[in-house]
């Protein structure tokens, strides 16, 4: 059972040294126990407190990382059943399955999507993060030569048998990538169990339902494995959704341990339907699947299926923002156009892709608003003319351009007079309130 507030406390070293960010040990001990604090933000606690706080402090559905590198995706660590409450965590890995008994083609055409199926979107890049290898031939050797070939897909693996001298074979050929093994079974248990503590690799518990499940997950806690992923085993839409619900209440509203672990669900076994396998897909990644296994990768369906990810897994009490500065656009000189705008990046994106459509080359200044659009920036005070002069006159926009004109987007005009006055010298100039007018006031641009 995780230790309440006061529990903590007692094992805190209760010298109010303010460190950790609050002012004193009491209060660090109730963001700790609410999951609001990190134990490591507290340098002093001692190793003896230290492993009893992190049980305490672990969230309530434990993280789990999958093969190794900055981009081996890390699933779980979840605190709260809705999103509004505070933010989901870590989004679900989704992978594409991949049988040893697919031909040579066809394994290369399913490896080469996941090198090629990425996508830029408000400055991120979304892309698929694994790759489910699953040993249908019941050859060993087979299933270790398939692993082999999909090392170096750029995605992280999963091993799939039910046999652990096939998981074996393929762990000889992919232990270096970490990969998550599928399946300990109630069948399998130790084995399985045996080869991802040898290989320190995470696995996944697969059992006929949920008692069975909490039952295995127990027995492995129980032999020192914590790197554990759930399947329920239900392949029905409706059961295998009941099933993620359950799991995520009684981790967290009942502080369940047993069922305290990221899942992995399959869409393509509950359809033969490769468009209602994405819709499946989709209501896993909001309810609330850790891994989504996919039959295939078809560029239609996942991309809308990488953006709900990306949608629902932004912290909804933090707008996305561009960084500050200048942004070079169809490669303006010294007598290009200066634009300036916010750092919102919704307003970035339509803003320099109006400016990139238009192909008058410009300098976009982004001015860091903490990631407010225009017009809620400046009702903040956080864009108007005593704050973006200062950042024109700082920026380094003044070395680039041998003009002096700077075009603030329409609904700032208000602030025209005063940043007149503020940078001495210069023309302001209002420019179009809507993006989808950008271009055609550049292409009226007179130095
Ligand atoms: Fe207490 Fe540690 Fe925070 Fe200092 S850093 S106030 S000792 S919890």
């Amino acid at each position: 059972m995780p230790l309440t507030g006061i529990e903590i406390f007692k094992l805190l070293p209760k010298t109010n040294c303010g460190e950790c960010g609050v002012p004193t040990c009491l209060a660090f001990a109730m963001n700790l126990a609410s999951g609001k604090a990190e134990l490591s933000a507290c340098p002093y606690v001692t190793e003896e407190s230290k492993s009893k706080l992190e049980e305490a402090s672990a969230p309530p559905i434990l993280p789990v990382t999958i093969g190794v590198g900055p981009e081996a995706p890390k699933v779980g660590g979840e605190t709260v059943m809705f999103r509004h409450e505070k933010r989901f965590e870590n989004p679900p890995a989704l992978a594409i399955l991949i049988s040893d008994t697919m031909d040579e083609a066809e394994v290369s055409a399913r490896l080469d999507k996941c090198r090629q199926l990425q996508y830029e979107r408000v400055g991120l890049t979304l892309k698929p993060e694994l790759v489910a290898l699953k040993a249908d031939s019941g050859d060993a050797q087979k299933f270790g030569a398939l692993v082999n070939k999909a090392k170096d897909s750029g995605c992280r693996l999963i091993l799939m048998s039910d046999n652990p001298d096939i998981l074996a074979a393929g762990l000889k050929a992919g232990a270096d990538q970490k990969p998550l093994l599928y399946a300990a079974t109630k069948d399998n248990l130790d084995r399985v169990a045996e080869l991802a503590k040898e290989s320190s690799c995470p696995v996944v518990v697969k059992a006929a339902d949920l008692e069975e499940l909490a039952q295995l997950t127990e027995k492995l806690t129980a032999g020192g494995i914590r790197n554990i992923v759930l399947d329920s085993g239900s392949r029905t839409v409706r059961k295998a959704f009941e099933d993620q619900v359950i799991i995520r209440s009684a981790a967290l509203t009942k502080k369940f341990r047993p069922l305290g672990f990221p899942t992995i669900t399959f869409p393509g076994e509950m359809t033969d339907n490769p468009m209602k396998e994405a819709l499946i897909a989709s209501m896993f990644v909001a309810k609330y699947a850790g891994i989504i296994v996919l039959s295939d990768f078809q560029g239609e369906s996942l991309f809308p299926l990488l953006v709900a990810r990306m949608n629902i897994f932004t912290d909804p009490q933090r707008p996305l923002a561009t960084t500050e500065g200048i942004y070079e656009i169809n490669n303006p000189n010294e007598s290009s156009p200066v634009l300036i705008t916010s750092n919102f990046s919704l307003t970035y994106f339509i803003v320099s892709g109006e400016i990139e459509t238009s192909k008058v080359p410009s300098w976009l200044l982004v001015k860091d608003t903490e990631g407010l659009s225009v017009m809620t920036a400046w009702a903040a005070g956080k864009l108007s003319a005593d704050i973006i002069a200062p950042f024109v006159k700082k920026c380094g926009v003044m070395d680039k351009i041998k003009h002096q004109k700077l075009i603030i987007p329409g609904y700032l005009a208000a602030e025209s007079g005063g940043l007149e006055e503020e940078l001495p010298g210069w023309e302001i100039l209002v420019g179009p309130r809507e993006g989808a007018h950008i271009p055609a006031y550049l292409k009226s641009w007179q130095p």
